[in-house]
């Protein structure tokens, strides 16, 4: 094993394991004169026993892949992703005593986000004995809008029992000169950005920033997506909580649609890019009878089309459960030439209300083909009260983990990164790496295969 501090590779028989670079501060700063480290104050906590396998050593790593074809048909295997673990450094590189802290809130709302903030604070302050800790208000624009409110344990005690972010946040607003320069005029030197993908590329802009005015400031990522449509990391917290909300929305379509003579309950999930709350919900619940995401195309008419589909379920069970992810179907959906060009202040598109669309189209199809047959449809779109509810017990905790192990990173001289779950270990990962990463639903696995199976929805290939 060739080991310098951070550059471990290893290789274990025939496998080379290799770590991804997570940058350091006090590489990035060779230049500053008497660079010291700090042994960790975890040492003195007298809730911690440090004892020999503690600390976690700059070489242990998580592997990214962890299935491995022993039957040798790939002979040389390539270099296997690798990780660096989360978790305390012996030493560390900020002195707490000095080092001033900005936790910030941007994008979406997403049930957790309170919960991270919160152990942010008393992480920071109870384990590594930090005193200056700030809240920016509002977001990115909030570095240069708003005065920084100082946060402390007492302040945020029972913030993980409300929904969406106390801080507030918003979209746009994003001015780097402006964001640097409020970052060096707070003196802050460490910044935790709890964001999605746009914020979590802002974080790379201002990291890139930082290395290049070669500022002693350390930043890293917490990554926040209802829609777990972030790549790498196992998944994203929040999600699971929404899933749970969502069946509620479900069953309630359910109970209107059983109810109604050719009841139909149409439920509109988040996902913009990915259905995976739509798919995990659908198959937690068994009331759905389609499940309409953004990665598998449908059409309506014809043959293997949703209303034929409909047509046999409402004749066999006199009702039926729709689910559709909010970016299914927007090629479908006529638009104007203003609506095609719409973004939201952060430069997103604007996605249309597919369910309002699927539902003035059920009715359309309804009345042509079935004049004076009564039916009902019942649209439900919770999607707002999904994202807005405190985060439930799972994730919670799953938000503990999260904020302690960004600590952990930030202390330790960690910059530019992201702490997230690897096959169930906490990693360090790279915030650029993290931004540009998806996580589609495959409909090509087992997951997807249980739907259609479960819903018996038509595959939409045959038209
Ligand atoms: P979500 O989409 O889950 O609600 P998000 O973080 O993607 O969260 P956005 O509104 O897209 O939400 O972005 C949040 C913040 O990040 C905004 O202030 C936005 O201006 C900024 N941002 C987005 N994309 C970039 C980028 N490419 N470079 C710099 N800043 C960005
Ligand atoms: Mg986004």
């Amino acid at each position: 094993m060739a080991a310098g501090d951070d550059e471990c590779t290893a290789s274990v028989g025939e496998i080379t394991i290799s770590p991804v670079k997570v940058q350091r501060l006090p590489h990035l700063i060779h230049y500053l004169p008497n660079l010291k480290t700090f042994p960790n104050p975890l040492d003195r906590n007298q809730f911690y026993h440090p004892s020999d396998g503690f600390y976690i050593s700059p070489c242990d790593v998580i592997l990214r892949q962890i299935t491995y074809d022993l039957s040798g048909t790939f002979p040389s295997p390539p270099p296997h992703l690798a990780y660096h673990r989360a978790g305390p450094r012996k030493q560390i590189f900020f002195d707490p005593s000095m080092t001033r802290v900005a936790i910030v809130t941007c994008g979406g709302l997403c049930p957790g986000l309170n919960t991270v903030i919160r152990e942010l604070v008393v992480g920071l302050w109870e384990l590594y004995g930090v005193r200056q800790i700030y809240g920016i208000i509002a977001g990115y624009r909030g570095f240069y809008s708003f005065e920084p409110m100082a946060l402390n344990p007492k302040l945020v005690e029972d913030w993980h029992k409300r929904g969406g972010t106390v801080l507030e946040t918003s979209r746009g607003g994003f001015d780097l000169e402006k964001i640097v320069n409020s970052i060096k005029d707070h003196e802050f030197d460490q910044v935790y950005v709890i964001g999605g993908d746009g914020s979590m590329r802002g974080a790379v802009t201002i990291f890139d920033e930082i290395c290049r005015q070669k500022l002693n400031v350390s930043i890293a990522g917490i990554p926040k997506t209802v829609d777990n449509d972030i790549g790498i990391i196992d998944r994203s917290f929040g999600f699971q909580t929404a899933v749970e909300m969502a069946q509620q929305a479900i069953s309630a379509a359910h109970v209107e649609a059983e109810s109604a003579v050719n009841g139909i309950g149409l439920v509109k999930l988040m996902g913009r890019s990915t259905g995976h709350i739509a798919l995990h919900a659908t198959i937690s619940s068994r009331d759905v009878d389609c499940c309409l995401i953004p990665e598998n195309e449908f059409y309506l008419e014809g043959k293997g089309g949703l209303f034929e589909f409909l047509e046999q379920r409402l004749k066999q069970n006199g009702h039926a459960v729709l689910v559709v992810a909010e970016g299914a179907g927007q090629d479908m959906i006529p638009r104007s030439d203003a609506q095609k060009k719409e973004t939201d202040e952060s430069g997103n598109p604007v996605f249309l209300d597919v369910g309002q669309w699927l539902k003035s189209e059920l009715k359309s199809w309804w009345d042509r083909d079935h004049p004076g047959e009564l039916v009902t449809i019942k649209y439900i779109d919770p999607m707002y009260m999904v994202r807005a509810v405190p985060a439930n017990a799972t994730d919670n905790l799953y938000c503990t983990l999260l904020a302690h192990s960004a600590i952990h990173g930030i202390m330790a001289g960690y910059t530019g990164f992201v702490s997230g779950p690897i096959n169930g270990n906490y990693a360090y990962i790279p915030i650029a790496e993290v931004a540009n990463a998806k996580n589609p639903v495959s409909t090509m696995d087992h997951k997807w295969a249980w739907v259609r199976s479960v819903t018996n929805q038509p595959d939409f290939t045959k038209r």
